[in-house]
């Protein structure tokens, strides 16, 4: 049996990912879900959204002085994005590394966008980059009653008894 100091080891951490509207016009929903579920990560909230221009400005707000901000916006609100939120223990950093560099010329091959993107425009992927960011932008996408806890009998062989 998992001890519940282990148990509430792997719960702790969540971080907010998104399938942008070109990873979703591509059909890849099912092979990016598929990277971090097979890696052992937890899916604890999922939906299909057609995030607004304004919703877009506020998800992206810490880019607003960059060029390519509004453009950007412009793109995540193009059409339907899937966002979800990922659980387990180090998901934050560990799913900044699935997902590679934000260049995808820069991406190492075995990545997310290693593999399946080519410029850094069109990267297919969104994924928090740090625990604050990652608690402000799951608040964003998903009200408390949308996330759902849940023990997996697979935790057990994810993470071990000692
Ligand atoms: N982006 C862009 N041009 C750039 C840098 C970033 O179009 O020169 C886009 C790209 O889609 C990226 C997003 O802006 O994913 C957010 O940028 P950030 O630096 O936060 O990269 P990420 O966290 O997504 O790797
Ligand atoms: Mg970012």
């Amino acid at each position: 049996m998992l001890q519940d100091h282990q148990l509430h080891a792997a719960e702790l951490e969540r971080t907010f990912i998104a399938i942008k509207p070109d990873g979703v016009q591509r059909g890849l929903i099912a092979e990016i879900i598929s990277r971090f579920e097979r890696k052992g990560f937890k899916l604890v909230a999922i939906k299909i959204v057609l995030p607004s221009k304004e919703f877009a400005e506020k998800h992206y707000h810490d880019l607003k002085e960059r060029p390519f901000f509004n453009g950007l916006c412009d793109f995540l609100s193009s059409g339907p994005v899937v966002a979800m939120v990922w659980e387990g223990e180090g998901v934050i950093k560990y799913g900044r590394k699935l997902i590679g560099a934000t260049d995808p010329q820069k991406s190492e091959p075995g990545t997310i966008r290693g593999d399946l993107a080519v410029v850094v425009g069109r990267n297919i992927i969104h994924g928090s980059d740090g625990p604050e960011t990652a608690k402000d932008e799951i608040a964003l996408w998903f009200t408390s009653s949308e996330l759902v806890s849940y023990t997996s009998n697979a935790e057990l062989w994810i993470y071990g008894v000692n």
